[in-house]
């Protein structure tokens, strides 16, 4: 077995674990491997280990990574979960099948009319910022109501969960419940949050979807 397969056999291992002691079925999570500054030799292991879903920030390196490599791969999936410009909205739909990033007006507004334009519906995650950090994106825990409801009633967007980052300095498992919290509230039945570092808290605290990067693949190149 190569690093990589015996890093995704141990990560399944402890989600599988964090499920069961939680009473949910692994089935139901999702690993999001990811590939942001990875070389090209760790994304070719991570496929032949059979992962399909992948994670990456920022649109350029995606297509980098996937432009050409989609084709050989029918049953890919990559999710933006970096912060996304809206003069961006266009490649990202083009290339993503979840922007889990969506996190204000403007965008949703993009992101809509590329979607119409491009006859291609993809479903998005609303960023929450659940620590009301002024630097980080997302939108804030008070305002989510009214921002889903233009994303959905204006903007006929199909909103399906909840993305986060808890603040770096914080026990992450009190972000994981408010964002919980927030799903059931308003019914959203995705829930993106945990990283290398806290996706077994994130799984055990009702996390669908899992971002684990260096944990997965070793250190990032810069
Ligand atoms: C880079 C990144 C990750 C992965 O982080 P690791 O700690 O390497 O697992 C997860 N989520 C987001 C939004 C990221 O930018």
């Amino acid at each position: 077995m190569t690093r990589i397969s015996e890093n995704i056999t141990s990560i399944r291992q402890k989600i599988t674990a964090a499920a069961k002691k939680t009473g949910r079925d692994p089935a139901t999570i999702n690993l999001v491997a990811v590939s942001k500054k990875q070389p090209e030799d760790c994304i070719e292991e991570a496929l032949a280990a059979g992962l399909r879903l992948f994670g990456e920030n920022r649109v350029q390196e995606a297509q980098a990574h996937w432009q050409e490599r989609r084709a050989a791969y029918p049953d890919l999936k990559l999710h933006l979960i970096g912060p996304l410009q809206t003069n961006k909205a266009k490649d990202a739909v083009a290339l993503f099948d979840c922007i889990e990033t969506l996190d204000r007006e403007k965008l949703a507004t993009a992101l809509a009319k590329e979607m119409d334009r491009q006859g291609r519906h993809i479903p998005c995650f609303i960023q929450v910022n659940t620590g009301a950090e002024p630097q980080k994106a997302g939108v804030m825990p008070r305002d989510l109501a009214a921002f889903l409801s233009f994303c959905r009633d204006e903007k006929k967007l199909d909103i399906t969960g909840l993305m986060a980052i808890p603040p770096v300095d914080e026990p992450p498992a009190l972000h994981f419940a408010l964002l919980k919290k927030l799903a059931d509230w308003h019914g959203l039945p995705m829930l993106s949050m945990g990283m290398s570092g806290d996706f077994e808290q994130a799984v055990a605290l009702g996390a669908t979807h899992v971002r684990v990067g260096t944990a997965l693949f070793g250190e990032r190149t810069s």
